[in-house]
């Protein structure tokens, strides 16, 4: 009897700890500062907004039913709302897609040429459309640390908590988000030198036009491991902090669509290799592989309603298993990779801009 009394007042405590865990990694996400290079209690206006990662009107806008589209995320919190199953969450377009790194004003007068202007494919726009992934990626690195802080705060009256393995693994997790923020930090510096200098001659930018709308956005930057050709470029578990890294946002241009490219020249070595496996590989298959590059490195999908709930189980379930998967392996199979997995005949190529890039 005691030792069931026990073994309920345990749970009992594991879920108290979970819910309050999961409570402060909520706050954890949502804390607002402005990221600007500028940012200063002087420069900045009080109101630190949900800023648009991606473009509101141009892009949401387009893909949205009723004011709504699918939000593709493995974050914590949509995990513990779909039972530990990544799924599709249906969002308000005001909401999807924020963070709080941008004050009011200076979100407004960075983004104009990107949220209140056509998209043509200026160097301007293209630098934009990379810009706001990174300076994302160093907000959410930032709000993991401190989640883990939370994490510990949270379960350390457990007495799992005190777990070799368990203190391992967030250590590790520590360190690697650490490691990956000093990386991010150091590229920020660069990106921050053309926001300010107003000159974007070392940022480069391939855009692969297609002659259809698209179903699913996304903005998001990663680390290039390989080619489209299996080849390694870089190795993600090195201790050598400086890793390449390039951005990729698919948008909606009026009645087309387009999938942009974007990266700084201090990351030509492993960026110019990637992008020029892609290009090499037979046009027709050009949107399977940036499709599956997509949802297999980012988080940051979104995607019309009405496509997506007509998609078989099978479909589905294949993007989903995809979500994340990143690695040599994935790959391989890319390669080989079944056309007919996902229904992209309507995404046609149409054409291939370069900026500040030849083939
Ligand atoms: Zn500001």
């Amino acid at each position: 009897m005691i030792v069931r009394q026990k073994k309920l007042k345990n749970e009992k405590q594991s879920r108290i700890a979970f819910f309050k865990a999961l409570e402060g990694i909520r706050n954890d996400f949502t804390w607002k500062d402005c990221l600007h290079p500028l940012a200063s209690s002087e420069e900045c206006s009080t109101k630190v907004i949900g800023a648009h990662t991606v473009r509101r009107s141009a892009d949401l806008k387009k893909i949205a039913e009723e004011g709504h589209v699918y939000k593709l995320s493995t974050s914590p919190v949509n995990l513990f709302n779909n039972n530990g199953k990544v799924w599709p969450e249906l969002v308000g377009i005001k909401e999807a897609s924020t963070f709080f790194g941008f004050c009011q004003k200076h979100d407004t007068e960075t983004f104009k040429s990107l949220e209140a202007h056509e998209f043509i494919g200026s160097p301007k726009q293209c630098f934009l459309l990379a810009y706001r992934p990174l300076l994302k990626e160093i907000y959410l690195k930032k709000s993991s640390i401190k989640s883990v802080k939370t994490i510990r705060n949270s379960f350390q009256s457990l007495p799992q908590a005190s777990s070799p393995f368990i203190q391992h693994f967030l250590d590790t997790l520590v360190k690697g988000h650490k490691s990956a923020l000093i990386d991010l930090e150091r590229l920020r510096t660069y990106y921050d030198e053309c926001h300010i200098t107003n000159n974007f001659n070392s940022m480069r930018s391939v855009i692969f036009y297609f002659k259809n709308p698209t179903n699913f956005v996304c903005s998001g930057i990663r680390q290039p491991e390989q080619d489209f050709n299996g080849n390694l470029l870089q190795n993600l578990a090195s201790t050598h902090l400086h890793l390449d890294m390039i951005t990729l946002s698919i948008i909606c241009i009026n009645d087309i669509s387009a999938a942009v490219f974007a990266w700084h020249q201090v990351n030509d070595k492993s960026c110019v290799k990637f992008i020029s496996s892609l290009l090499h590989q037979p046009l027709e298959k050009i949107p399977i592989y940036i499709f599956n590059f997509s949802i297999e490195s980012f988080e940051n999908h979104f995607l019309r309603p009405s496509w997506w709930d007509q998609l078989s189980n099978s479909r589905k379930n294949s993007i989903i298993g995809k979500m994340g998967k990143n690695t040599l392996l994935e790959l391989l199979h890319r390669s080989n990779e079944n056309y007919e997995c996902i229904d992209l005949k309507h995404w046609n190529l149409s054409n291939i801009k370069y900026v500040n890039f030849s083939v």
